[in-house]
């Protein structure tokens, strides 16, 4: 494995995948025509289209491919007491420190300290500002979460926080679920929705924005399988990134360190990915402890205890919780995706994404818009849809130009209707990765396809290294 602190994705740069998201439509800047607003993006059809997909495959391991985890959407507004139960209202700050020269930058001095680290030197080294040079003030701790006021007037009575992560509309829940599901211990509640957060330094795209998605699962068990579950989740998180084709040597488990751990955390790892900022967080799979459950238990005054009818045992159960970024996620498989090589003298640029994760699967492209092309083109197209495949009929320009836009956005398969078609009931399929064309039956097309998304797949990156 590579130097952890020098390492960072030779492959592409920020800049390239914030181009390539920009031209093809897959992420915005917001509010770009009032000059835009700081780390805020709009996510457009492709955009929307894959971190869908992520989405969707995240779900899918937890609701579809196992039956101990149920799902829930919890409010973002909760109830002011939700973040003093967690600690939230006290605890949820990063220590800001200003520069008192001429920039007058706000820093996070504990990314500052980080940063001298990985220069060689020791995490209580005095520090300047990065920027100019200048002094830095004393830090302060700044709570990270957006504040608001419910009804007309904004007192301090009504303050009411949008959520910081989902994971505490979960706990709040426990005996809802507990209740009316019919789980017991080990059992999971699943949640995707928006968290914000009032970060101090956001950048570097989508990986840290003030407003993002997160996945999360909370797993309850006994207290005496807490260690071997966080094993396990830790385990099935990893290969969740590998299947879905990101590369074994850009993605690593990353022990955090005693002096790292949550106060209430007996152990967390994160799965990093090599982006092109360096190593990064991608998800944290953390050990909770009976933490959350007791705080809410504390100060809501309603029992978070299971009763085991099999046992005659009473606990609070522990809590493993896998918190995933989908924001993150989609830029982790953007960046690894991302190939740039010459096919006949010309620079190609492709997505070499999963195919599951793909905005589109197959583009369908008359080859002319003559002699009848366009119409079967439509009806491939219409009978792939109603198969449930995403597809893009495509019938402007040039086919080399059209299978160039194809590769930028990651279309795995390509189907031409040409001139042959109307004699042999056959298209021309084209694959994204090895530019392979082979002929066809229009004939069982939506199979073909469907079966082709359901095989296990790998980055061809992985045949090319040298
Ligand atoms: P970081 O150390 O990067 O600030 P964190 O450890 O505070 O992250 P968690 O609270 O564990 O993050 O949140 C779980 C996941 O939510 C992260 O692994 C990340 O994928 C995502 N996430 C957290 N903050 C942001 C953000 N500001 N923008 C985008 N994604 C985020």
């Amino acid at each position: 494995m590579s130097d952890y602190a020098t390492d960072k994705n030779p492959e592409v740069t920020m800049e390239e995948i914030v181009a390539l998201a920009k031209r093809r439509g897959f992420v915005f800047p917001s509010s770009e025509i009032y000059g835009g607003l700081g780390s805020t993006y709009d996510y457009g059809h492709y955009g929307v289209l894959l971190k869908n997909n992520v989405k969707n495959e995240w779900w899918k391991s937890m609701l579809v491919e196992r039956d101990d985890i149920v799902a829930l959407d919890s409010a973002i507004l909760q109830h002011p007491k939700v973040w003093e139960a967690s600690g939230h209202l006290a605890g949820f700050t990063d220590p800001l420190v200003q520069c008192l020269g001429e920039c007058k930058r706000r820093w996070r001095e504990d990314h500052l300290r980080e940063a001298n680290v990985e220069k060689g030197g020791n995490y209580d080294d005095p520090i300047v500002c990065p920027e100019c040079g200048g002094e830095l003030s004393p830090p302060r701790n700044f709570n990270l979460m957006f504040e608001t006021h419910m009804g007309p007037v904004a007192d301090d009575g009504n303050a009411v926080y949008l959520r910081p992560e989902t994971a505490q509309g979960i706990f709040i829940n426990f005996k809802n679920v507990l209740n009316f599901a019919r789980k017991k211990p080990p059992f999971g509640i699943a949640q995707v929705g928006k968290s914000f957060r009032n970060e101090i330094t956001p950048g570097n795209f989508i990986f840290r924005t003030r407003e993002f998605e997160q996945m999360e699962m909370e797993f309850f068990v006994p207290p005496a399988e807490a260690q071997q579950w966080w094993e396990k989740w830790v385990e099935i998180r990893h290969n969740w990134y590998l299947e879905l084709g990101i590369r074994p040597d850009f993605l690593m488990i990353r022990p955090h360190e005693a002096d790292e751990l949550s106060h209430y955390s007996s152990g967390t790892s994160d799965v990093e990915y090599l982006f092109p900022i360096g190593w990064s967080e991608l998800e944290g799979i953390a050990n909770r402890g009976n933490f959350d459950l007791t705080q809410h238990q504390e100060h809501s005054g309603e029992s978070m205890e299971f009763f085991d009818q099999a046992s005659g045992e009473r606990y609070i159960p522990h809590v493993i919780e896998p918190a995933a970024g989908a924001d993150r996620a989609t830029l982790a498989f953007l960046v690894d995706s991302y190939f740039e090589e010459e096919v006949e003298g010309r620079k190609r640029t492709v997505l070499q994404l999963h195919p599951r994760l793909a905005p589109v699967k197959v583009a369908v492209l008359p080859l002319f818009n003559k002699e009848g092309m366009p119409e079967t083109a439509r009806e491939i197209n219409t009978a792939l849809r109603k198969a449930g495949i995403q597809t893009e009929f495509d019938s402007g320009g040039s086919i080399g130009k059209r299978y160039r836009r194809q590769d930028e956005i990651g279309t795995p398969w390509g189907v031409t209707v040409d001139f042959d078609t109307k004699d042999d009931g056959q298209v021309t399929l084209r694959d994204r990765d090895s530019l392979e064309q082979i002929r066809v039956p229009i004939e069982g097309l939506p199979e073909m396809i469907a079966g082709k998304l359901a095989e296990p797949w790998q980055s061809p990156k992985l045949d090319q290294a040298p």
